[in-house]
């Protein structure tokens, strides 16, 4: 059997589903999955909305018999895949197979830190409620076989009560731990390392790769195939994961370490103790001016950072030599590796005098934080670790998402990966966007930056959410724009409900969105992707404005001074593609099925009044373009009505 079998026209899908619909789109990229698989090579696909993706990776993997990793970037889509999507492929092909579902450990209970909790009231709240929730917690401990905090009927929306109960690398005790052998944790590594097919995500993918670099283990499996769905997320993320720091914190930390001091200050020194060294170091280092943007790159340090992080790197390696005589116990050895850690980034930032091109290199940055001074060094191309990710497998990569390119092509993402030799495709969605969805920019309203511009933008969503029969997302690129609108509507929406990002967990707003339909919601970042909310409960969607990442983000500020030390251009080559990539997603949030429609209201008028606006427009799906508010507002309620309102 081959996948055009079950995905073809009136293929087996079609008899087996009833809301199985035929796809040209869908099969030409089960048949580039296919290619992929047999050749191991790799394949850059763009799948617009509607075309069926997953189906059309799953069907042709499970055909192949291949062992697979699935790595998506959100914990909806890994449910999703693990529970719906994989059961359900693997019956219409009457192939059983070994599934696993792996998260990061703080999506599992640890029942050492839980045991901890409940004998110290302190860590969890008291009271009758909490004592409910305690009893309802440890109902479903006795039941659950996973430990997976989502299926817990107890909420836990507060990030320090769920820190108390789940586990970090640095709190973990290992085989140690007296639950080691009921521990969620491991039994869910455990069942990965014997499946053969495994759902993760993508910053475990890197964890992996990370732990066996060092050589200390591994958490998943040798495959032969790599699918990354959701794979826009992965540049930023690989910048991220590759990167490494050490925090002011963390040095306070060590020079605090009265041990420490007396090894390092016994034996022959100079007249000053050589702890002292370290400790005056430290505090050259931190009253250091931060300049003008709070991040400096190595080739801005002054003569006394370098000096300072000199003393901090040579002290610490002295340190080093004395306690690899010391006799230790695991909590001496788990100190020393994280020392070893913090001298080698020290070390490493201040023998660096100037950027390095060479594209396995890192740069050293110094960060002026909320939380106080971070020396980072990041790779100087995050793709290269990418493809050395790719390199250390001998396996197929597949990377698909609804919106990787930029202007029509892969090639920003594809850069940014570092990907050289692949094949790319690019499938538009299946949607009739021309008839489904109008896209409009008011040239009324003011230039974004002006004072007065909020005001209007809230006016023009009043009136807009007035005339829509449907619900309302407004998307923000800032908390802030976000805030100021809140303010300004509330009492202009009627009878609709008013949801608003932060005031419940974005599961729990996207479910009273649908169940209290027509409703307004108001997100920001988050809101932006991995949403899927179909029919008229959503039917309008309006953006603030264009969403170039503010270079008051450290990472985007480093990426742009990156880009501008090697020589490129940061807004042609990185700024303005990964704004393209979030004005996708956002606008993809519209239609979501065949029969949707809608109205996208871009309230920023650089979309048609600057060159670049071009790029963007050219970049989305085939929406027809309103001239005139009134347009939009019948579009809304013509539509409306067909549909019943
Ligand atoms: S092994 Fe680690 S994660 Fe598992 S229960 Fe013990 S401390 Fe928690």
């Amino acid at each position: 059997m081959r996948g055009s079998d079950y995905l073809g026209y009136n293929g087996i899908l079609s008899t087996v589903l009833d809301d199985f619909q035929y796809r040209d789109g869908q099969n030409q990229l089960a048949q580039a999955v296919a290619r992929a698989l047999s050749d191991k090579s790799i394949l850059v696909a763009e799948a617009g909305t509607g075309v069926g993706k997953t189906y059309a990776y799953l069907i042709p993997t499970l055909l192949s018999g291949k062992r697979a990793v699935i790595s998506t970037g959100t914990i909806a889509l890994q449910d999703q895949l693990y529970e719906k999507d994989i059961p359900l492929v693997s019956r219409i092909l009457g192939k059983p197979l070994r599934t696993a579902l792996l998260k990061g450990r703080a999506n599992y209970i640890c029942l050492q830190r839980y045991e901890t909790a409940r004998l110290q009231p302190e860590l969890i709240p008291t009271g009758q409620k909490h004592e409910e929730r305690r009893r309802a917690m440890d109902d479903w401990l006795e039941e659950t076989l996973t430990g997976d905090l989502s299926e817990c009927p107890v909420e836990l929306d507060d990030p320090l009560e769920r820190a108390h109960i789940t586990s970090t690398a640095e709190n973990c005790t290992g085989r140690r731990c007296p639950y080691y052998e009921r521990c969620f944790v491991v039994e869910a590594r455990r069942q990965a390392l014997e499946s053969s097919l495994i759902v993760t995500n993508h910053h475990l993918l890197f964890s992996d790769w990370l732990l066996r670099q060092d050589g200390f283990s591994q958490l998943l499996p040798e495959v032969d195939a790599f699918i990354l769905d959701e794979a826009h997320l992965l540049p930023d993320l690989a910048t991220r994961m590759l990167s490494e720091s050490v925090t002011q914190a963390e040095l306070e930390h060590v020079l605090a370490n009265r041990v420490w001091s007396d090894l390092l200050n016994t034996g022959p020194s100079s007249n000053t103790p050589l702890w002292e060294q370290l400790e005056q170091a430290f505090a050259r280092l931190v009253s250091q001016e931060s300049g003008p943007a709070g991040i400096l790159g190595c080739d801005e340090w002054s003569a006394s950072i370098r000096e300072s992080l000199e003393t901090l790197a040579s002290g610490f390696e002295a340190l080093l030599l004395r306690l690899d005589s010391a006799p230790e116990d695991d909590a001496g050895r788990n100190a020393r590796r994280n020392l070893e850690r913090i001298q080698r980034i020290l070390a490493r930032a201040s023998e660096a005098r100037h950027p390095e091109r060479e594209p396995g290199s890192q740069w050293p940055w110094l960060e002026w934080l909320q939380g106080g001074l971070v020396v980072r060094l990041e790779p100087v191309d995050p793709g290269y670790g990418l493809r050395e990710l790719m390199q250390a497998h001998d396996a197929a990569w597949i990377m698909t998402s609804a919106s990787l390119g930029a202007g029509g092509n892969l090639s920003y993402f594809r850069e940014r990966m570092a990907l050289t030799e692949c094949e790319e495709i690019i499938i538009p969605s299946p949607f009739d966007y021309a008839a489904q969805a109008l896209l409009y920019t008011p040239d009324t309203l003011p230039d974004v930056d002006d004072p007065d511009y909020l005001d209007a933008f809230t006016a023009l969503a009043s009136r807009l959410i007035d005339s829509n029969p449907g619900g309302t997302f407004l998307l923000f690129t800032s908390h802030r724009a976000l805030a100021a609108v809140h303010a300004r509507i509330i009492g202009s929406v009627g009878t609709r409900t008013l949801l608003v990002q932060g005031h419940a967990s974005k599961y729990r707003l996207l479910e009273r969105f649908q169940e209290e339909a027509p409703a307004v919601l108001l997100g920001s970042h988050s809101f932006w992707e991995g949403v899927d909310v179909k029919g008229l409960a959503l039917s309008l969607v309006m953006i603030d404005r264009l969403p170039f990442a503010s270079p008051s983000d450290p990472l985007v500020y480093r990426r742009i001074e990156a880009y501008k030390r090697m020589g490129k251009d940061p807004f042609r080559d990185y700024q303005l593609p990964r704004a393209v990539l979030t004005l996708r997603q956002g606008v993809g949030r519209l239609v979501r099925h065949e029969s949707d429609f809608g109205a996208v209201v871009v309230g920023d008028r650089r979309l048609v009044e600057r060159g670049y606006g071009s790029v963007f427009l050219a970049s989305l799906p085939p929406m027809t373009y309103a001239r005139e508010e009134r347009e939009v507002a019948e579009f809304l309620k013509h539509h409306g009505q067909m549909a019943g309102h």
